[in-house]
């Protein structure tokens, strides 16, 4: 079983992979958590690249290109093998992420989500059996996102209008998707914990 986790930043999408994870193993799961961008050596490598120092250093298609990069590593060698040996696979983030981020956060006129969606169906091709999507209020992920971050400008720069565009997306996403289900993010990390639980237990 194949499952994802997604959602804008702060919405508490990494502590409920975890709290998943640790509760299906406690019921004798085997499970393997990983995230994106990375959860291989090579894409944790690539993500570093993304993600750290000057943002403007990468194209939009070149981001596009190195996203994908990372993903095609990250199933080579994490996803795949984990899920021929039987094992349950959370990641924290996958291919919905870079629909979103890179496909529309630049806006939609350069049709960047169409780079999105064809190099996917070239070198990926494979979707979650189940898609957790963490919906939260933009203005209540982008406070928790700044107050984890500190100073860190990435997210001062992404700003509360970008993720609303993102959450709207996400949504929309979610509707044409049966594989995604929408959660409400905004219950306690316990209550939402239960509703994800729930989810998963009707694909076990
Ligand atoms: O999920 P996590 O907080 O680790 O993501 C780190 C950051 O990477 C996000 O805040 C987002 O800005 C960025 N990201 C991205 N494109 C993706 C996935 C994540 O720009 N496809």
């Amino acid at each position: 079983l194949f499952i994802s986790f997604e959602g804008i930043d702060g919405s508490g999408k990494s502590t409920q992979a975890r709290l998943l994870a640790e509760t299906l193993r406690t019921l004798g799961h085997t499970v393997l958590l990983t995230r994106e961008p990375g959860g291989s050596a090579g894409a944790e490598e690539i993500r570093r690249l993304v993600l750290e120092g000057d943002p403007d250093r990468w194209s939009p298609e070149t981001e596009i290109l190195l996203f994908t990069a990372a993903r095609r590593d990250h199933l080579e060698k994490t996803i795949n093998p984990a899920l021929a040996r039987g094992d349950i696979v959370i990641t924290d983030r996958f291919a919905d992420s870079t629909r979103m981020y890179q496909g529309i956060r630049h806006g939609t006129g350069a049709d960047l989500r169409a780079m999105v969606d064809a190099l996917h169906s070239l070198m990926i091709n494979v979707e979650p059996d189940l898609t957790l999507l963490i919906d939260i209020d933009a203005d209540l992920g982008h406070a928790r996102a700044v107050s984890r971050a500190g100073a860190e400008q990435r997210f001062e720069d992404m700003g509360r209008d970008l993720q609303a565009r993102l959450r709207d997306g996400f949504l929309t996403l979610a509707r044409s998707a049966p594989r995604i289900h929408v959660i409400n993010g905004a219950a306690t990390p316990d209550q939402v914990a239960q509703t994800v639980l729930q989810t998963v237990q009707f694909r076990l």
